[in-house]
């Protein structure tokens, strides 16, 4: 079953540029696929339209039976609640501790307290950060942020987890770090994940699915596939 089906998809932005040309592609669900291209071939710009941030100038993405592009703004909720997203720079909140991070995702739909508690800390232990709840963002370091992150990406349980370039601030050993709790996520969940990255070591060494851009177009979608510079 696929969870995400694009069809001939463009997005000209106003200025002119056009980051993606009739991009069509479908994701199954379970799937772990990685999104890769040089900078400015379009990877940023799809998954924002994967969640609504924009809306493409032609086609149609569904996504888990949403049409995402038509959706009216009242009800992007609906899709906001089957997916989460980890950015680069992990955009965790300062002034709450990793506990109250992860439980403000909860917290805004309204969820009840012991509910809350229970896949707060569920999260957090798949992350491997159980014993920092206390800690405030500047006490953690940057892979230790990032899954802290991930962790509130995910503690509603979403069919869908997108990554722009989660690894992007980190060095290679946090950043392989954060690839095994992806890994795990995709694997027990059963999460679909779909990471933007320009990280040729993860891509190589993980062997999952790959998108290739190049100037907006779809030059491949490979199973198993490496991060070739020839094809970038
Ligand atoms: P990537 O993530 O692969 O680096 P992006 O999706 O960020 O690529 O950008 C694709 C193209 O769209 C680039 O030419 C970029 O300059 C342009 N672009 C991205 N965002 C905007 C925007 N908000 N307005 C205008 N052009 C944009």
């Amino acid at each position: 079953m696929d969870l995400i089906r694009i069809k001939h998809v463009e997005k000209k932005y106003k200025n002119g540029v056009t980051a993606i040309q009739d991009l069509s592609l479908a994701i199954e669900k379970g799937a772990f696929v990685f999104v890769i291209g040089s900078s400015g071939s379009g990877k940023s710009t799809l998954i924002k339209m994967l969640y609504r941030e924009e809306k493409p100038t032609k086609g149609q993405i569904i996504v888990g039976g949403l049409d995402v592009a038509k959706l009216k703004n009242k009800k992007v909720y609906k899709l906001r609640r089957k997916l989460g997203i980890v950015f680069q720079d992990y955009r965790l909140l300062p002034k709450m501790t990793v506990y109250e991070n992860v439980a403000f995702a909860l917290e805004v739909i309204g969820a009840k307290k012991d509910e809350i508690r229970v896949k707060v800390l569920k999260a957090l232990e798949e992350v491997g950060l159980k014993n920092k709840l206390h800690n405030y963002p500047d006490q953690l370091s940057g892979g230790e942020q990032q899954r802290v992150a991930i962790a509130r990406a995910i503690v509603n349980n979403p069919k869908l987890l997108l990554c722009d370039e989660p690894t992007g601030n980190l060095d290679p050993e946090m950043s392989m770090e954060i690839m095994k709790v992806l890994d795990n996520i995709n694997k027990t969940r059963g999460t679909t994940i779909i990471m933007a990255t320009h990280d040729q070591q993860i891509v190589n060494e993980m062997k999952k699915q790959v998108i290739i851009l190049k100037d907006g177009h779809l030059v491949n979608f490979k199973e198993k596939g490496t991060y070739d510079n020839e094809a970038i």
